[in-house]
């Protein structure tokens, strides 16, 4: 017998997350650690203004000599669009960053030249290996977590340590908002920096190695995290940052084109948050985003409610867009339904950074450490 489905009664967060806790208010964890993390947000934007100036001098300052200052990744969305204007305002001399996964829309490869040249900001494209991405992320379809995005993720990722390491820039601009995307839940896409996961599903389901993708070693990773290099900066939570009018900006400054939806500039990222991640596992992401504009303030529950209530992808969208995925990623449409079909896994079914023995007990040790030095201090 199925648990009855319970929902927040203050976002609209409920238990297609396997995890979510409920307190005696039917508040969930998710808003309740927005609210927790919403300090910085909740101090005046006179004061966010005065620290991002101390932040931009010291960009600034460590940036001087070098062919940078700071990486930006663009993918021709708003957000990334506006950060590039943005840092260019503050006088900052960034180095763009895109990765070319192979599903971009051309109108996305056209807003990204609109906004850059020109800013006469430089781009730095990296193209992945097409055969080998597809059949990457056809693995990942076939292994069944819903963390078929990860691979993309991981690669723009790496992309920002390789750039960041080859110009030695000590600072990413990132376009993510706490007021927009501050709740994340994990069960519904894990192991954005995890290597052994993506070269094990990879071998799994193609019996070879991973030769071109862009993969982020462990050492890396690990000596990234602990100098913190490069350090993210989330410019957007620095200022009354609001999307529509900032769209508007958009088209009449620099003549960008919208797409008309959150990550409609993939054609892939749409059909997958849009209609794979709710048709085969149960989980719709915006959820997770209207969820953080109850929080902050920028919607009622009522209105999101109405929201969610609309199928998250348009139905007669469903059939065209099924047939152009399968498609593009070489199998057929019967594949493909059957790869739907197939029992649901999670992240902890294959070999991972997380339960390689050493890794896992490493990782143990540094979180037990940070809460002690944390605790100490
Ligand atoms: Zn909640």
């Amino acid at each position: 017998m199925t648990e009855p489905r319970q929902i927040c009664t203050r976002c609209i967060m409920d238990t297609t997350d396997p995890d979510i806790v409920f307190d005696a208010n039917g508040w969930c964890n998710h808003c309740t650690g927005w609210f927790a993390r919403a300090e910085f947000y909740a101090l005046s934007l006179e004061e966010r203004t005065r620290r991002l100036g101390v932040l931009v001098e010291e960009i600034k300052r460590r940036g001087h000599g070098k062919d940078y200052d700071c990486i930006i990744g663009v993918s021709g969305g708003v957000d990334s669009s506006f950060v590039a204007i943005k840092v260019k305002e503050l006088g900052l001399r960034p180095l763009a960053v895109h990765v070319d996964n192979g599903w971009n829309s051309e109108k996305a490869v056209g807003n990204i030249k609109r906004i850059l040249d020109p800013l006469h900001i430089d781009l730095s494209t990296v193209v992945l290996n097409w055969k080998e991405f597809r059949e990457l992320q056809l693995a990942f379809l076939r292994a069944s977590t819903p963390d078929s995005e990860i691979p993309s993720d991981h690669a723009i990722v790496a992309s920002f340590y390789g750039a960041s390491s080859r110009h030695r820039v000590a600072y990413c601009m990132n376009g993510i908002n706490f007021r927009t995307e501050g709740i994340h839940v994990r069960e519904w896409s894990q192991g954005h920096l995890d290597s052994r996961y993506i070269k094990s599903v990879y071998k799994e389901f193609t019996r070879k190695r991973l030769k071109h993708f862009p993969l982020i070693p462990v050492t890396t990773l690990v000596r990234n995290i602990v100098l913190h290099r490069p350090k993210n900066v989330f410019l957007l939570d620095y200022l009354d940052y609001d999307k529509q009018s900032t769209k508007r900006m958009l088209i009449s400054d620099y003549g960008w084109e919208d797409y008309g939806g959150k990550h409609y500039e993939s054609m892939y990222t749409r059909f997958y948050q849009g209609w794979i991640l709710p048709h085969k596992f149960g989980y719709d992401k915006r959820r997770m985003h209207l969820s953080t504009l109850i929080c902050s303030a920028q919607i009622t529950r009522d209105e999101a409610l109405k929201e969610i209530s609309v199928p998250p992808y348009p139905p007669e969208w469903v059939e065209p867009d099924k047939i152009f995925v399968a498609k593009k990623l070489g199998i057929s449409r019967e594949e493909f339904d059957s790869i739907m079909a197939a029992p649901k896994k999670r992240y902890s079914d294959y070999p991972n950074l997380q339960n390689h023995w050493a890794f896992g007990r490493g990782l143990d040790l540094f979180r037990f450490l940070k809460h002690r030095l944390h605790w100490i201090s």
